[in-house]
């Protein structure tokens, strides 16, 4: 059987080595979920939020240690491991309490013996294909309502999150979801890559374009419903009447928090001119104050970088950066190995011209633009092919609320950012993906309405 060795990318060391899955296990599991999924749909919802109810009071109980998988894996700093786990368990709630009245079969109209219906049927068998970064949060956006729903999971853990995914079975199957109907598939793409070949009837992918991109080509002529979570470089544009102070301490942390390796992390910022220099002064300011080191301490609020090939994406972007006359502020350069590390990096009086305000940094890296006004604002917030989030600062909120509508984004935050409720649907426009998660429209993704048109005879 395969191995998978899974390292600590804050020191390079070997972590363990776990068995891997192979296109003939894939194959075998995927059978066995079709076979498994029936009844798992048959049993009564309550049955199934049992279930999940279970699995929601084991990540309490076994928060610390969880979270201190999490980061050894990813790097991610431990306090914010505990923040994700934290926040999975709103998300648990918002699913419990929401799964009945968004699958509720509607009677949407009755007369003269004639009714009409809509039921929520599962799909069947969903493969999730995840990322690293947010493992509990990107995952569960998937696994929790499609399980809920009545579909078997196949679900292929990011191979940078491998012990976090085997935790997250783990706990599914002690909770009662059986072993056929959520089952992860360990390894990297040519796992992930295999299950693209099975017979599944739903694909929910979060990664990045690239993948992406070459998931939805090998999907697209088998017409299974397709999901991509993909990337993003948010914009936000602080107005002149903001407080440069405050605006700069929400941005700065909203680009650096988990080391800046969010899908949602500020990646562009865009300042009036009238307040630039004091916010860039702030801003930089605030960035020193984070604490960079050990992942497992309780002060660390920089990790590590979780895969070393970043560490290229990231020298790349500062080189081009500074040969097209950026003005380096703080940062620039890896940091001491072993281990994955760059050091917090802002910049000023960059420009559209540079790779850092164009491609997704992932990364503790963040450009800061100098704008005239609202218009070249908009404008340049709208010149990506992305388009997950995007933000404005202002206290004017009439003001906030036209630039945000003009802004091509899924997602848009007025004096705040980085922001993810599951209240509300979780999607991209343009290269940032297709389709949504969260919500109770992120509930009923997972079904497929089954119209009845019933007479009376
Ligand atoms: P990635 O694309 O490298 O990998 C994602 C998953 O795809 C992994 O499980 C990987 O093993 C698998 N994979 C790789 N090649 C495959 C193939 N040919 N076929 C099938 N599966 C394959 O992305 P990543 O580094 O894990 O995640 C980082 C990216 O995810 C960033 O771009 C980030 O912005 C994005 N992201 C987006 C969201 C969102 O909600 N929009 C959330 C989190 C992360």
């Amino acid at each position: 059987m395969n191995q998978l060795a899974i390292h600590n990318p804050a020191t390079g060391a070997l972590i363990t080595e776990v068995p891997a899955d192979d296109a003939a296990s894939v194959a075998a599991k995927s059978q066995q979920a079709r076979a498994a999924q029936a009844r798992w749909a048959g049993l009564p919802l309550a049955e199934r939020k049992a279930c999940i109810t279970r699995f929601r009071a084991a990540i309490v109980a076994e928060l610390e240690p969880l979270a201190a998988i999490m980061t050894r894996e990813t790097g991610k700093p431990i306090r914010m491991s505990r923040n994700e786990l934290n926040g999975l368990l709103g998300r648990i709630d918002f699913f419990l309490t929401e799964v009945d009245g968004s699958t509720a079969t509607q009677t949407v109209f009755n007369e003269g013996g004639m009714t009409e219906q809509i039921e929520h049927t599962p799909l069947g068998v969903v493969a999730n294909i995840s990322a690293w970064n947010y493992p509990w949060f990107v995952g569960g956006n998937v696994f929790i309502p499609a399980l809920l729903t009545g579909n078997a999971v196949l679900y292929k853990p990011s191979e940078y999150a491998t012990l976090t995914g085997l935790a997250i079975a783990r706990l599914l199957h002690a909770a009662g979801v059986p072993q056929d109907v959520f089952v992860p598939l360990i390894g990297g793409g040519a796992v992930g890559a295999a299950l693209l070949a099975q017979k599944i009837d739903g694909l929910f992918f979060t990664g990045s374009y690239a993948t992406g991109a070459r998931i939805a080509q090998a999907m697209g002529p088998r017409l299974v419903k397709l999901q991509l979570e993909l990337g993003g470089k948010d914009p936000t544009y602080v107005c002149e009447d903001a407080h440069p102070q405050t605006a700069a301490e929400s941005l700065a942390d909203g680009a650096m928090y988990n080391t800046g390796q969010s899908c949602c992390s500020v990646e562009r910022i865009y300042v009036h001119e009238t307040i630039y220099e004091a916010f860039v002064a702030a801003f930089v300011a605030t960035v020193k104050t984070f604490q960079v080191g050990d992942p497992m301490l309780d002060s660390t609020y920089i990790g590590a970088i979780t895969r070393a090939p970043q560490l290229d994406v990231l020298d790349a972007q500062v080189a081009d950066a500074l040969a097209k006359g950026a003005t380096l502020l703080m940062g620039g350069k890896r940091g001491a190995g072993p281990g994955n590390w760059y050091e917090p990096t802002v910049f000023s009086h960059v420009n559209h011209g540079m790779e850092l305000m164009r491609e997704e940094s992932f990364g503790p890296l963040i450009g800061i633009q100098k704008v005239s006004g609202d218009a070249e604002a908009v404008k340049l917030m709208n010149d990506t092919r992305y388009g997950l989030t995007a933000g404005v600062f202002s206290p004017d909120a009439a003001r906030a609320k036209a630039l945000l509508a003009q802004v091509n984004a899924g997602s848009v935050y007025w004096n705040c950012c980085d922001r993810v409720s599951p209240r509300l649907p979780w999607s991209g426009h343009g290269d940032s993906g297709v389709g949504l998660t969260l919500s109770t429209y992120g509930i009923q993704t997972f079904t497929r309405p089954k119209a009845w048109h019933l007479r009376q005879g």
